[in-house]
């Protein structure tokens, strides 16, 4: 991500080529998600709605919106088209689809490196005599592009047994938000279908894993169960009570389908930084970074149907916090974040080594929603910006260091620490200048509340908060900024880690990911990262502030766009 590089690196070079190509711009139309359009109108055909047309005069309504109220999250969406760039021909919409289902079709005779698998229970082979394999998904809500099930898929194939799909949803979950579990069950809607073409049974359970998970194995007759793989402690809780529940001679195996590198192969250790992780991804990633093969229609019929599920009126009777509502830039489900990625690779990739750093620029991928949820898979993400990205030659690579590497050293970071969302999780040296300047006094204190609703002295912080809030999604080199001052604002580094992972999970449509208790514990606790001068509060741990800001982007401009009156 953006703030390793504007640390490590040679910080002038990186700043003065980020900044002169700012000037010059001055995108006054720049919106974050230009890509918007692209994907209104890919939605509204598949749903066979009418074109979006950019020129309406409602969608400028966004901008006064923003301006104006004190910062809710109301479910409100917020449309915001903006004309697609004028420029040279592009390619036909739609055109990685076709790409990458040739890719997997050439692909079907790789097989599954077993290294992405490990067994969580004693039994190793098939149960004889039962009526399917299960994939239980988790992390992964996906059906291409999944190692988990293409594994899943195989064994079936190969025991000649019908295969199962089944996703466990806690019906009530206060502290989930309807931004979040809208995003989770129309991407599983989109999921059960594309099943139910491929001739696999897709299940809604109920319930927590632990609960109904066993039940349902028992319930089916069900000869193995494969799940994906999460480093945090809620879904490895989860596994440990499917675990308990199962029977003893179901086998119960566990892929790790969300990075490159099976978090397990990568390193066997907690890793100290980028530097250390990174040589050893990299000389792994001939092995792991391949094409994925066609999960095609299966070939065994399940004795009877799941039962269909009703997703409207699931999502309406779940118990969440519904005033945190959708956002309407990103749509759930595979198809929408695969426009994304082209989206990316046709207009945005072209400038991601150079201004990702620059809030007001429209480079970034933007995937890390379906990234978060799996809706799509970061290897695919890879292979194909590395095929389509020839004439990206900075690009390329600066966003395979984020996506493969940072990624993956924050897998790695919460699998082998178990305080991976605590100031005990951070290393000693960081722990003993936060405790040093914990008695520091501050000019600023401001509670939970008065964050959240992004009321502080700082416009540049607010607008951050606010866009977050009402997008769904900071900028990446804001988020940095936001959780510096949360610990400069508020009374102790364990107040600050807790607000900042409580509005982050709360708000961000990819919370609730390794990639965020990393982003806050490397901004506050200086995770992955070394001593840096000795200042007031924070200690040794690397400071940032609003005049820092105004020499790389043009903070006003930021400030206009999302900082509520
Ligand atoms: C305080 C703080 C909180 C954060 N919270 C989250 C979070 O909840 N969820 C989340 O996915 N990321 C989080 N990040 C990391 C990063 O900011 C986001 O991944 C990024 O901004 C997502 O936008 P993008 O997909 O457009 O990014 P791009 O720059 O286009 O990156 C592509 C992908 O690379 C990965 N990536 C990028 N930067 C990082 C990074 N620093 N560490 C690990 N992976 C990275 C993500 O999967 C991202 O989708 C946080 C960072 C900080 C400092």
């Amino acid at each position: 991500m953006q703030y390793y590089r504007f640390l490590f690196q040679p910080v002038l070079r990186n700043i003065s080529q980020c900044v002169s190509p700012i000037r010059q711009r001055q995108r006054p139309n720049s919106v974050p998600f230009q890509i918007r359009l692209r994907l209104q109108q890919c939605v509204s055909m598949q749903e066979g709605g009418s074109k979006v047309t950019a020129k309406n005069g409602g969608e400028g309504k966004v901008a006064s919106k923003r301006k104006g109220e004190p910062v809710e999250a109301g479910g409100k969406k917020q449309p915001k088209v903006v004309p697609p760039k004028e420029g040279k021909k592009k390619r036909e919409e739609g055109w990685l689809e076709s790409e990458v289902t040739e890719a997997r079709r050439a692909a079907q005779g790789v097989k599954f490196n077993e290294k992405r698998l490990r067994f969580l229970s004693e039994a190793q082979k098939v149960k004889q005599g039962t009526q399917g394999v299960l994939y239980w998904m988790s992390r992964d809500q996906r059906v291409q592009d999944n190692w988990a099930l293409i594994y899943a898929q195989q064994l079936a194939v190969t025991e000649e047994l019908p295969l199962h799909v089944c996703f466990c949803l806690q019906p009530q979950s206060p502290d989930a938000t309807l931004r979040e579990y809208s995003f989770i069950l129309k991407g599983l809607e989109e999921i059960a279908k594309e099943c139910s073409v491929l001739g696999i049974e897709f299940h809604l359970l109920l319930g927590t894993a632990g609960e109904v998970l066993p039940g349902f194995v028992r319930d089916w007759s069900l000869g193995a169960v494969v799940t994906d793989f999460s480093p945090l402690r809620i879904p490895l809780k989860w596994v440990e009570d499917v675990k308990k529940g199962l029977p003893t001679d179901v086998p119960f195996m566990q892929v790790d389908a969300h990075n490159v590198v099976p978090c397990w192969v990568a390193s066997d250790k907690q890793e100290y930084s980028a530097r250390t992780i990174r040589g050893k991804i990299t000389k792994l990633l001939p092995e792991f970074l391949t094409q994925f093969p066609l999960v095609d229609k299966h070939p065994h019929s399940a004795s009877k149907p799941a039962k269909l599920v009703d997703w409207a009126s699931t999502l309406s009777t779940v118990e969440v916090d519904r005033s945190v509502g959708e956002v309407e830039w990103a749509r759930p489900g595979t198809a929408a974040g695969m426009a994304m990625l082209e989206s990316f690779m046709d207009t945005r990739l072209r400038d991601y080594a150079s201004e990702r750093n620059n809030p007001n620029s429209d480079a970034l991928s933007q995937l890390s929603p379906w990234i978060h949820f799996g809706h799509i898979s970061a290897q695919r993400a890879v292979l194909q910006v590395q095929r389509n990205g020839a004439n990206r030659a900075q690009s390329v690579p600066a966003f395979v260091e984020e996506l493969v590497v940072r990624r993956e050293l924050a897998d790695n970071f919460c699998f082998y620490n178990k305080n991976y969302d605590k100031v005990e999780g951070a290393s000693d040296w960081a722990r003993k200048t936060l405790m040093d300047h914990a008695k520091d006094p501050r000019q600023y204190v401001y509670s939970k509340e008065q964050l959240e609703k992004a009321k502080t002295h700082d416009r540049l912080w607010n607008a951050a908060q606010y866009q977050m809030v009402t997008e769904g999604k900071m900028h990446g080199f804001l988020r940095m900024y936001w959780a510096k001052k949360i610990l400069e604002w508020t009374s102790s580094p364990e107040e600050a880690l807790a607000i900042a992972i409580y509005l982050n999970d709360r708000y961000e449509l990819d919370g609730r990911d390794p990639n965020g208790f990393v982003g806050c514990m490397w901004s506050i606790c200086g995770i992955h990262d070394q001593g840096w001068k000795e200042r007031p509060i924070f200690g040794k741990i690397r400071y940032m502030n609003y005049a820092g800001c105004t020499r790389k982007f043009n903070v006003q401009q930021f400030e206009k766009q999302y900082c509520p009156k």
